[in-house]
C-alpha cells in the first residue's frame, strides 16, 4: 500500500482495527491485573505500556515520526531522563545544546553529572560542525529545535551527519516543532523525545512524553522504562489518543496563526523584535524552509517599553493568558524572565538575548482576526 500521510496516520491504526466489541474508538482499560496465559499475546500489563490505548499512542506517533518504533511515558522528562540514561553511562561524555527546556537542564546538572557522565554545553544553533568538542569518550549529542524561548534553528541534517561520521548517538527534542512540521528521524537523527503533554495532546489537560527510534534503541529505552516505572496509565494514554486524532490540522491552524500573528507584531512601533523562524526576517529562515514544513505555533517578542508598562498592557489582553507549558488549542503567553530563566541573574539572561520584555507566545487556534485585534487594543 502506499505509505499513508500524516492527516490519515492520526485517525486509523492497525491497533485501532482491533475490533473490541466493534468500537469505533479504543475503549479505555480500567484494569491493572489480567488473565494469562492469553492466547499469542504477551502477558497484559498497564506498567509495561502495551494496553489498546497506550499501543495506538506508539503506533501513531512512532509512524508519524517515521520511527520503526516507540515507547510511550508518562511525562516529558521521564522520556528524557530515561533516554540519556539509556545512551551515556558513567564515565562517558554527552555534548548538549547550551538553551534547552530548563527541566532537562536541572536533570543535566543533578543525576546525570552525580553518576559522572561528562557535559559539554556547545551552541549548535551558531555553529553546526560540534566536531571540536568531541571527545574519545562522546557517546551522544542532545538538541532541541526550534529552541526556547528565541526560536533559533539548529542545522538538523548537518548536525546529524557528523554524528553518525563520529558513531555518536543523536537525541533530539522535537516538542515545539512536532513530527507534523519536522520528521528529524527522515534528517539522520537517529532518537526523538517529547513532552507529548504539550502539541501532541494539544489540550492541556494531561502530561505525558514519547520516544521514538529504532527497533534496537526503542528496546532498552522500553526496559529501562519499565524498570523505571515511566508508563502512563490507559486514561491518560485514550486521552492522548484523543487528542492525536486532531494533530495534523490543530498544527496547520497553529502555523497559519502564528505566521500573521508575527508578521502582524513585527511591524508594530511598540516591538523590537520578533522572534519566529517563519518570518524572513528571522536569520535562519532560509536553513528552516530546508527541513520544516510550517515553522509552529511558537514565537517570542521583545517589546519596546519597560517592564511595567508592558506588564499592563499584558494584563488587558482577553485571549492570552499568562501561564506556563504551550501547545495547547488555547493562546498563552509567558515572560522567560518570569518562568524558564528566572534562576538567571538579569545580567545573565541579558547575555543569551533575553530581556526583561521578551515574551513567548504559544499561539492557539482561535480566529485570527481575533487574536490580533487583542493586541491591537492591548498596545494601543
Ligand atoms: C515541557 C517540555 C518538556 C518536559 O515535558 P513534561 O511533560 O513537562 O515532563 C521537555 N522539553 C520541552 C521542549 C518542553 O517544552
Amino acid at each position: 500500500m502506499k505509505k499513508i500521510k500524516d492527516s490519515t496516520i492520526v485517525l486509523h491504526s492497525e491497533k485501532t482495527k482491533k475490533n473490541i466489541l466493534g468500537a469505533v474508538t479504543t475503549p479505555i482499560f480500567q484494569s491493572s491485573a489480567y488473565l494469562y496465559p492469553f492466547g499469542d499475546e504477551s502477558l497484559k500489563y498497564p506498567r509495561y505500556g502495551n494496553l489498546p490505548n497506550q499501543e495506538e499512542v506508539i503506533e501513531k506517533i512512532s509512524l508519524l515520526e517515521n520511527a520503526e518504533d516507540g515507547v510511550i511515558f508518562a511525562t516529558g522528562m521521564a522520556a528524557v531522563s530515561t533516554t540519556i540514561l539509556t545512551v551515556v553511562k558513567p564515565g562517558e561524555h554527552i555534548i548538549v545544546q547550551d538553551q534547552i527546556y530548563g527541566g532537562t537542564t536541572s536533570f543535566i546538572e543533578g543525576l546525570l553529572k552525580e553518576l559522572k557522565i561528562e557535559v559539554t554545553y556547545f551552541d549548535f544553533c551558531s555553529e553546526p560542525d560540534f566536531s571540536k568538542v568531541i571527545k574519545s569518550n562522546t557517546k551522544a549529542i542532545y538538541i532541541e529545535s526550534p529552541s526556547n524561548p528565541l526560536l533559533k534553528i539548529i542545522d538538523i541534517p548537518t548536525v546529524a551527519k557528523i554524528s553518525k561520521e563520529n558513531k555518536i548517538i543523536s537525541i533530539i527534542d522535537n516538542t515545539f516543532a512536532t513530527p507534523i512540521n519536522q520528521k528529524p528521524i527522515q534528517l539522520g537523527i537517529d532518537i526523538v523525545v517529547h513532552s507529548a503533554t504539550k502539541y501532541l495532546n494539544g489540550h492541556s489537560d494531561l502530561i505525558a512524553g514519547f520516544v521514538a527510534s529504532s527497533k534496537d534503541y526503542i528496546k532498552r529505552i522500553r526496559k529501562n522504562s519499565r524498570d523505571l516505572g515511566c508508563t502512563p496509565n490507559d486514561i491518560t494514554a485514550y486521552l492522548l489518543a484523543r487528542g492525536l486524532k486532531t494533530l495534523a490540522i490543530r498544527v496547520e491552524k497553529h502555523n497559519q496563526n502564528a505566521i500573521k500573528l508575527a508578521k502582524y507584531l513585527s511591524e508594530h512601533k511598540k516591538v523590537n523584535v520578533v522572534n519566529y523562524p517563519g518570518l524572513e526576517s528571522h536569520p535562519q529562515h532560509e536553513l528552516a524552509k530546508k527541513f520544516m514544513k510550517g515553522f509552529g505555533g511558537m514565537l517570542s517578542v521583545e517589546f519596546n517599553m519597560d517592564a511595567d508598562e508592558l506588564n499592563k498592557r499584558l494584563s488587558k489582553l482577553k485571549f492570552f493568558a499568562r501561564a506556563v507549558s504551550l501547545g495547547g488549542v488555547e493562546s498563552l503567553l509567558c515572560l522567560p524572565s518570569e518562568t524558564s530563566h528566572s534562576y538567571l541573574p538579569k545580567s545573565e539572561r541579558e547575555k543569551l538575548g533575553i530581556k526583561d520584555t521578551l515574551v513567548r507566545i504559544s499561539t492557539g487556534i482561535e480566529d485570527i482576526d481575533d487574536l490580533i485585534n487583542d493586541w491591537e487594543e492591548a498596545l494601543s
